[in-house]
């Protein structure tokens, strides 16, 4: 089965581009979904730069240029897209040229091992795609110091809490906001249909990091 193949696939995504989020099966459903993501920080030393990798898998049998189509569409999503592949041997001569025709990167897959064959080239995604992408991984970006940090823990409960300052301080957790203005803008316009009861989708974070080693020294009452 593909999906086998995902495991290992996200092993490698950890373990040889250092990816500290990794998922299987993640994506917009309206759109694609795409088989492994993985997410690594590239930023050094003075940004919170992160790059997302696509990875669309497959078992060897599906033919390489409609599956390189496949992987190229991730790049709405994604900084770098690759395809993995089952190989015995490595790819050939002609499937290489196709891939960096495309501008896609390619992994041999061979005993139940990754092998990076050509890199991937960098993309600018559509950045609402990344940003949906990386809250379905439960990661937000800090509007404060533009670093990704983990929204939500594994079972769900929320690192944030919503426009509450103190209880953000009291239990060491990050803030969660929404823009009005942005949101009646769009709602005026019918960018974004929101309904009479709900004000704003336009969600907005700041890190428990922000909170706790800066706002902390802001006097906070009631
Ligand atoms: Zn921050």
């Amino acid at each position: 089965m593909e999906s086998d193949l995902y495991p290992i696939v996200e092993k490698w995504l950890k373990k040889s581009h250092l990816c500290f989020k990794t998922a299987i099966n993640k994506g917009l459903k309206k759109y694609s979904i795409i088989d492994v993501t993985g997410v690594k920080d590239v930023g050094g030393d003075l940004s919170g730069e992160v790059e997302t990798i696509a990875v669309e898998v497959k078992r060897g049998t599906e033919p390489f240029a409609k599956a390189s189509g496949q992987t190229l569409a991730n790049k709405v999503y994604a900084n770098r897209i690759y395809l993995a592949d089952i190989r015995d041997e490595s790819f050939s001569r002609d499937e290489i040229y196709i891939a960096s025709h495309l501008g896609i990167g390619l992994i041999q897959i061979q005993n139940k091992e990754c092998k990076e064959v050509l890199s991937s080239p960098y993309y600018k995604p559509i950045e609402k795609l990344n940003l949906l992408l990386l809250e379905n991984l439960r990661l937000g970006k800090c509007q404060f110091c533009g670093s990704f940090f983990e929204i939500s823990d594994a079972e769900q409960k929320n690192r944030t809490t919503n426009e509450k300052l103190k209880k953000a301080l009291d239990d060491e957790k990050g803030l969660r906001f929404w823009n009005r203005e942005v949101a009646k803008r769009k709602k005026k316009l019918g960018v974004r249909n929101v309904s009479d009861d709900i004000e704003s989708f336009e969600r907005r974070f700041i890190c428990p990091d922000c909170i706790y080693y800066f706002f902390s020294q802001f006097k906070v009452n009631d």
